[in-house]
């Protein structure tokens, strides 16, 4: 059980002082009755409604960061980590970042205190997309991009089906698209290693639903109910 005005709150209603408010002007209901009582205890099951519209009850928090370079993925390390740019969030010793990007790349990437779901995005049983810029020094030649979806041998096994393709060539360097549907240590870099080439920059641009839409650098937002519920 817990009190009408937390459970509001940690739905997204806005602050105690906010969701007190919000009730006590009697729009906030509980299995189909007007509360006007912030103490009131909310049961699991109980139907709690804001003008006629359901509430549903969070209980993990997730964010979208768009990890800089120069930040190690990690909850905790001597350089600075993912964790010291969620800046105003409370709890952060609950979080942590789901799956990783090394230091010198940068991009989408989620971070939650959700471990079943992190470990279900993290399986490649799952398949989910993982979208990502890399520009490599020198010509890519378009002949070896069938490689990817035939997989590229690296030291622990072949990799699976991916997809790439050139997105824009400059002198002495070429942009490629990578989608990959799984994560291995250095995977992007090592796969290209694997065909002669070194990663100049990296950038995952994409994490299943997830783009980097409307977020800089270092920036970051809470997902919204559609957005948790496409992870799912
Ligand atoms: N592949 C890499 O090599 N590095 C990353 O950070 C992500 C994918």
């Amino acid at each position: 059980m817990i009190r009408l005005d937390q459970f509001l709150s940690r739905a997204g209603w806005g602050s105690r002082k906010e969701v007190k408010r919000l009730i006590r002007s009697g729009v906030v209901s509980v299995n189909g009755r007007m509360v006007r009582e912030a103490a009131f205890k909310v049961a699991p099951g109980d139907r709690v409604e804001v003008s006629g519209k359901p509430v549903s009850f969070q209980e993990h928090r997730y964010f979208l960061l768009y990890k800089p370079r120069g930040y190690v993925t990690s909850t905790r390390d001597r350089l600075p980590t993912v964790m010291e740019l969620l800046v105003g969030v409370s709890r952060t010793e609950k979080l942590f970042p789901v799956g990783r990007l090394d230091r010198d790349a940068e991009g989408a990437l989620l971070v939650t205190d959700d471990g079943q779901l992190a470990h279900r995005l993290t399986h490649p049983k799952w398949k989910v997309p993982k979208v990502y810029l890399v520009e490599v020094e020198g010509e890519f030649s378009e002949e070896l991009l069938p490689q990817f979806e035939e997989g590229i041998e690296l030291s622990e096994g072949k990799t699976r089906p991916a997809r790439a393709r050139i997105v824009s060539r400059k002198e002495n360097a070429t942009l490629l698209e990578v989608i990959l549907k799984e994560g291995r240590y250095h995977q992007i870099k090592r796969m290209f290693r694997a065909l002669g080439f070194r990663v100049l920059n990296l950038k995952r641009v994409r994490f299943g639903p997830l783009t980097l839409e409307g977020l800089l650098p270092g920036e970051f937002r809470a997902l919204n109910e559609e957005e948790i519920s496409a992870l799912r």
